[in-house]
């Protein structure tokens, strides 16, 4: 098997592995017991919390540790909005924000907050006339993705940020960089970023842990409330041995960052290449994107067909973002971004990660040329109604 879907989850450094089940043994202590097992669990955290600030390049007292992006993003977003809610109620975000997003978005509407969805284009991304346009005296918080999970769009963060303030130097800026961390160059400061979100099994940390950046001076709402962890923003024993595996995962997304950018798009551009080259199959990423992935459908075929006739032959992919797959309607994203209904269903995501090689990338084109040859009389028969 060929796992193609490294912007679902990825496969764990064995040294990650390693730090998480030696944490778990040995530093079982509570980090508030005030005890020796307690202390060490505090000296292990803090560090963690020092090597992650150092991987972002900010403070370390800016670093909130979370259960995952999910988390990070509801904390940030609704955090935000219920805490500057005296500021003003109005809020933007994109149309193509993952399901963390964009349902937090819908939960603050139902709470009486007026959120101005951007659209895109189509190549996915939101135009600077229409941030401008919508930014107001009581927009409050903008919050647009760095790098779209279905189809690798790029927002330019730098443009969008410099344009966020001079519209309105109090509205803070949001970024969900969840598809972005370690796969392209990350300026929180240059982007004028506030809040940023961080996911560790999205760059070979372990799943259910990760970061959120707080920018110094910004006050939050916390969502969980109880102990005083994390700065009184995430109440809850904190999780030792997934704080000290992701430190040391996000060190090493951090440096193998620029090689990570050029070899892996070596393998997307061959790929780009090759679906265009193959007759039914259209392209909806491009090289502008990033370089883990890539996005095609197969219009007339369900999604799920070729996933499965894929998987027959050993080639792992993905239909959309794992986090709504199992919807059956066709991806909003894709709709937004002016794809037909035709296209939107029949969507697939080769998503690659670090350790593919161009062996691997020729048996995946060996695959799919044969399924398309497979399942193309299928479709014809379909087409003529029989
Ligand atoms: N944002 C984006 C862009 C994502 O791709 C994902 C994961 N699919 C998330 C947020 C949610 O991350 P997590 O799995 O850590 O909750």
């Amino acid at each position: 098997m060929i796992y193609w879907d490294h912007a679902a989850s990825t496969p764990p450094y064995d040294d990650v592995i390693r730090t998480l089940t030696e944490v778990m043994d040995k530093h079982y202590g509570n980090p508030s017991s005030m005890h020796q097992l307690g202390g060490d669990a505090v000296k292990l955290i803090t560090r963690a919390r020092e090597v992650c600030a150092s991987a972002m390049h900010v403070k370390p007292s800016e670093i909130v540790f979370t259960s995952g992006a999910t988390e990070g993003n509801n904390l940030a977003i609704k955090g935000a909005a219920l805490q500057y809610m005296s500021r003003g109620k109005h809020l933007i975000t994109t149309q193509v924000e993952h399901a963390s997003v964009y349902e937090s978005f819908l939960q603050l509407q139902e709470w009486g907050f007026e959120v101005t969805f951007l659209p895109v284009d189509s190549h996915g991304c939101v135009s600077m006339d229409s941030i401008t346009a919508a930014i107001r005296k009581d927009t409050i918080l903008v919050s647009i993705m760095h790098v779209n999970n279905e189809m690798g769009a790029i927002q330019p963060l730098e443009a969008i940020g410099a344009e966020i303030k001079r519209c309105n130097s109090r509205t803070l800026f949001h970024v969900d960089g969840v598809q972005g961390f370690g796969k392209l160059p990350v300026d929180l400061k240059t982007w004028g970023v506030d809040l940023y979100t961080l996911s560790a099994h999205k760059f070979r940390g372990p799943k259910g842990t990760g970061i959120l950046y707080v920018r110094e001076g910004l006050k939050l709402t916390p969502l969980l409330t109880g102990g005083s962890q994390e700065f009184g923003l995430r109440a809850g024993t904190e999780n030792t041995p997934q704080l000290v595996a992701m430190a040391k995962a996000i060190r090493m997304a951090k440096e193998r960052q620029p090689i990570f950018t050029k070899d892996v798009s070596i393998l997307r551009d061959r790929i780009l290449g090759f679906i265009r080259d193959i007759q039914g199959l259209h392209l909806h990423s491009d090289e502008n994107g990033a370089p883990h992935i890539v996005h095609f459908s197969y219009p007339g075929m369900k999604s799920e067909v070729l996933m499965h006739t894929l998987e027959l032959q050993g080639m792992l992919v993905s239909t959309r973002s794992a986090c709504s797959s199992k919807h059956t309607e066709p991806s909003r994203v894709l709709l937004s971004m002016g794809l037909s209904n035709e296209e939107a269903s029949s969507g697939i995501r080769i998503s690659l990660g670090d350790s593919h090689t161009e062996e691997e990338v020729s048996q995946l084109e060996h695959a799919l040329r044969a399924a398309v040859e497979q399942l193309h009389p299928l479709l014809e028969r379909g087409r003529n109604g029989r």
